[in-house]
């Protein structure tokens, strides 16, 4: 990915963001559902393109990346364990269900920013992308995706920037290359940083 297409992402990012606080200050959260509704359309065929371009979470940690802890990535606590993910996802949706049933409603398209921080700030940033509620739903759809990143060859020098740079903490470097294609955030992280531009996004070798 060059440098340019790197700054189109964070602005449409920041766009998302604005656009997420202007429909909550005016009332019409509900269009924002609409965006996700599509996102989730289209992720089994082009993957999990609302967190690599859309989501306001990672958009806002990606702004505040220089004031995290970068070794806190390392972390890898319950990155192994699927029941962390679904145990996470039961859990939001009974705090969903119960916020609604009082009449402090509020989106929780806001609400999991200030959670996604306190998370990473406690627990590393690979592992708030593994437990994200929505990012559970679009990774259970990312495993059918045609379109993912990958690798263009087996063969590289083994320089590991790749697997450093990824905050999902979803690539592997060792006797082979993978990304595991369920928990690609779609951030393009690892094609920007390969200095053998080994890693694209493309459509699936049949
Ligand atoms: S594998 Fe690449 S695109 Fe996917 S989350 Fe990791 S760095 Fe981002
Ligand atoms: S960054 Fe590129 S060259 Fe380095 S290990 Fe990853 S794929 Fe191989």
């Amino acid at each position: 990915m060059k440098k340019n297409e790197n700054k189109k992402r964070t602005l449409l990012g920041i766009f998302f963001l604005l656009l997420l606080i202007v429909l909550w200050l005016t009332g019409l959260i509900k269009v924002w559902m609409i965006i996700m509704i599509l996102a989730i359309a289209v992720t089994p065929l082009w993957g999990r393109l609302y967190c690599g371009f859309i989501c306001p979470v990672a958009t806002s940690l990606n702004l505040a990346s220089l004031l995290l802890d970068k070794k806190r990535n390392k972390n890898k606590i319950g990155l192994n364990s699927k029941w962390v993910k679904y145990l996470a996802l039961l859990i939001f949706i009974a705090g969903f269900v119960a916020i609604n049933k009082t009449q402090f409603f509020v989106p929780v398209f806001i609400l999991l920013i200030p959670l996604a921080f306190i998370v990473v700030f406690l627990f590393g940033e690979a592992f708030w992308h593994r437990i994200c509620p929505f990012g559970t739903i679009f990774g259970f759809l990312a495993r059918f995706s045609k379109y993912r990143y990958d690798f263009l060859s087996q063969t590289c020098s083994r320089c590991g920037l790749c697997e450093k740079n990824c905050k999902a903490a979803c690539l592997t470097v060792g006797d082979t290359l993978n990304i595991d294609a369920q928990e690609c955030l779609y951030c393009g992280k690892c094609e920007q940083v390969c200095p053998e531009n080994n890693i694209i996004y493309g459509k699936q070798k049949a």
